[in-house]
């Protein structure tokens, strides 16, 4: 989108660490950190595996499949910026590969939305630079 972007962007604090979950998105593609050690796969990016502490880390593709682990529906946003957007739900997806991620629910009803429904991944192009990583309800 070449239009302005009015809300906050994304600031890593790590950006080595999540640049390839950044340029994944930008390509339309969900990656996570998986370890090669133990291969446990996780989210958010971290230098370390969760699990054992190993740096052998290497990225996985994913489905973007998934189901509402938890939600909340948003109606006053801490930052003002998304006033316009309420009410809006704010999610935590179950993942089908086992990562959870946070993220928000799009294209759905507030009054349809349900804890377990199946989701998939959507991506948001809000700047040049960066894609956000949404999800909708899955059809069938
Ligand atoms: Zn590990």
């Amino acid at each position: 989108m070449a239009t302005a972007y009015s809300k906050p962007l994304p600031r890593p604090l790590s950006p080595e660490v999540t640049r390839p979950f950044w340029e994944a998105a930008k390509r339309h593609e969900l990656v996570m950190p998986r370890c090669t050690r133990c291969d446990y796969l996780f989210f958010y990016p971290r230098s370390e595996c969760p699990r054992c502490l190993s740096t052998h880390l290497e990225w996985m593709q994913v489905s973007g499949r998934g189901r509402l682990h938890t939600y909340t529906v948003v109606y006053q946003p801490a930052n003002a910026a998304f006033r316009d957007d309420t009410p809006y739900i704010y999610a935590v997806v179950q993942l089908d590969e086992g990562p959870r991620m946070v993220s928000n629910v799009v294209q759905c009803e507030i009054d349809t939305v349900r804890v377990d429904m199946p989701l998939e991944a959507i991506f948001d192009d809000v700047t040049l630079e960066w894609t956000l990583v949404k999800f909708k309800p899955a059809l069938g």
